[in-house]
């Protein structure tokens, strides 16, 4: 199979695709693998490191002659889509919705297009889980950036100069990032707090030292994701937690719903009753925010509060995120290749849960609407 690793297009975006010690193995099992020129440089992984691991080091223009199989972080832009060749096999994160134009393109030339964030969460999927690798990521990193900005210590202080109480930080959401956030916040010596509306989540929190705030709302949706709250659970929300919030000297946001704007969490009122001086680092930036006051990618202050809202935090940690999302595209390509040949399953449940684009036609139902 002959199998292609792009250099990065969007803006800023240091991870790459596959690490060496990944293309050793697809090479020892048969691939030939093509990666463009300085592909791993942001993620500090030399072009020589490539080529000992038995990779072609190409120019960008030579990158997709005769190629299989693309894997790359971020979509591939337009102007590749319309050189490569149907049956073309592209694998990467996909965000349909930013770009549908970019969708109908790849279904016009016939490519198959599989979405990392379409993987199902089923067990025997869980080491190809992308989204859970790069949440880790984002969650550990949250944690750091939200200390960074604190203009307190996350730690209890016994010194010469009087002792220091432990920062109280509180995590809204403990999904994958969530759990991380309160396991680093947790290492960094901080007290920590727990806000979801799963119990499951709670649980999660519990077992890493967490306390838990409970309010009288479960939202429990399917697959283990969350549901959107009613506009009357929402308010009794907001209401419980402004007490709560107005406590904290620090609040991670990591609040998401699947294929919808983030869930607003902390209103521009609540931010108002915080002590001067508290910080919230609201990860949900990139699809709307927790926090009615949160500008993707700035830094704004209300108020004496620090809002910060960061975006592409995995790209921060390239060197491990791309170590991560390589073994997961790694197990992915064990269900596409098969003794050194492209044999994809395509009714197998976890390549038709990802597929985005396939014979001609969008198949993801949802992605669907949004290009009609
Ligand atoms: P996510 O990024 O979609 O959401 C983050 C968190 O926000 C979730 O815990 C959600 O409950 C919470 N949330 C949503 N609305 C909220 C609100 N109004 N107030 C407070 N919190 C709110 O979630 P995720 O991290 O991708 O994972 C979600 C679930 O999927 C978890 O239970 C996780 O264990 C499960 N999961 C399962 C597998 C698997 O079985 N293979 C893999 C990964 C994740």
């Amino acid at each position: 199979v002959h199998v292609a690793v792009p250099k990065e297009s969007a803006p800023g975006e240091r991870r790459v695709a596959l690490t060496p010690e990944v293309v050793a193995r697809l090479v020892k099992e048969g691939c030939a693998v093509r990666l463009e020129h300085g592909a791993g440089e942001g993620a500090f992984f030399t072009d020589e490191a490539f080529h000992l691991a038995g990779a072609e080091v190409v120019e960008g223009h030579e990158l997709y002659s005769g190629v299989e199989v693309v894997f790359s972080v971020g979509p591939l832009p337009l102007e590749v889509i319309h050189q490569l060749s149907a049956d073309t096999v592209l694998v990467s994160f996909q965000y349909p919705y930013r770009d549908p134009e970019r969708v109908r393109a790849m279904a016009e030339r016939g490519l198959s297009a599989l979405a990392m964030e379409l993987i199902p969460r089923i067990t025997r999927a869980q080491s190809m889980d992308a989204l859970s690798s790069q949440a880790t990521v984002a969650g550990y990193k949250v944690a750091l950036l939200a200390a960074n900005l604190s203009s307190r210590f996350f730690p209890m202080l016994t010194t010469a100069a009087g002792t220091i109480r432990p920062a109280k930080v509180l995590v809204m959401g403990v999904g994958v990032a969530g759990l991380q956030a309160i396991a680093t916040a947790r290492r960094l010596g901080a007290n920590v707090w727990a806000y979801d509306v799963r119990k499951a989540a709670a649980e999660q929190a519990l077992s890493l030292g967490a306390k838990i705030i409970e309010l009288p709302i479960s939202a429990e949706g399917e697959g283990g994701y969350a549901r959107e709250l009613t506009e009357e659970e929402k308010r009794m929300q907001q209401e419980a937690l402004a007490k709560e919030i107005g406590g904290m000297d620090v609040v991670i946001t990591t609040a998401q719903i699947p294929g919808r704007t983030a869930p607003i969490l902390i209103t521009q009122d609540m931010v108002a009753r915080m002590a001067p001086g508290a910080v919230i680092v609201d990860l949900a930036a990139e699809s709307g925010g927790n926090c009615e006051l949160t500008r993707p990618g700035e830094v704004v202050e209300a108020s004496g509060v620090r809002i910060y809202g960061p975006l592409n935090l995995p790209s921060e940690l390239a060197i491990h995120a791309s170590e991560m999302y390589a073994k997961n595209l790694y197990n992915l390509a064990k269900l596409l290749i098969k003794d050194g040949h492209l044999a994809p399953d395509w009714s197998d449940e976890i390549l038709a849960g990802a597929l985005l684009v396939h014979g001609g036609q969008v198949v993801h139902g949802p992605t669907q609407e949004l290009i009609k």
